[in-house]
């Protein structure tokens, strides 16, 4: 699972503009596609446990994620990206779905 403690022990070394134009953080390591880290700052997906079978992405009522490619990536070449982070309403439903918890929703 994602480890929820993340935010005080990675670094942000990114920031990635989505599609939205909402700028995405990226902690810990990042390693082209290969290593991706921990995308998001309030909803926070593994990107290196992600097994992209997009339940969050269905399960989400406000569509805060959508698909983006990341050829190569050991766990899955599809992610969620979290393009509409600010529209989170908290619900935990991304959370709960998720097969490998790779999620971690936090308020801010
Ligand atoms: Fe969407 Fe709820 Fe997950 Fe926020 S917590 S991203 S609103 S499913």
């Amino acid at each position: 699972p994602i480890d929820v403690d993340f935010k005080s022990k990675l670094k942000v070394v990114e920031t990635f503009t989505a599609p939205s134009s909402h700028k995405i953080k990226v902690f810990g390591h990042r390693k082209g596609n290969e290593i991706l880290g921990i995308w998001g700052e309030f909803v926070s997906v593994d990107y290196d446990i992600c097994v992209g079978d997009g339940a969050c992405i269905d399960a989400c009522p406000v569509k805060v994620y959508e698909w983006a490619e990341f050829a190569g990536n050991p766990a899955s070449e599809k992610k969620p990206l979290m393009a509409r982070e600010p529209d989170c309403i908290f619900c935990l439903a991304c959370e709960n779905v998720c097969p490998v918890q790779a999620i971690k929703i936090s308020k801010k």
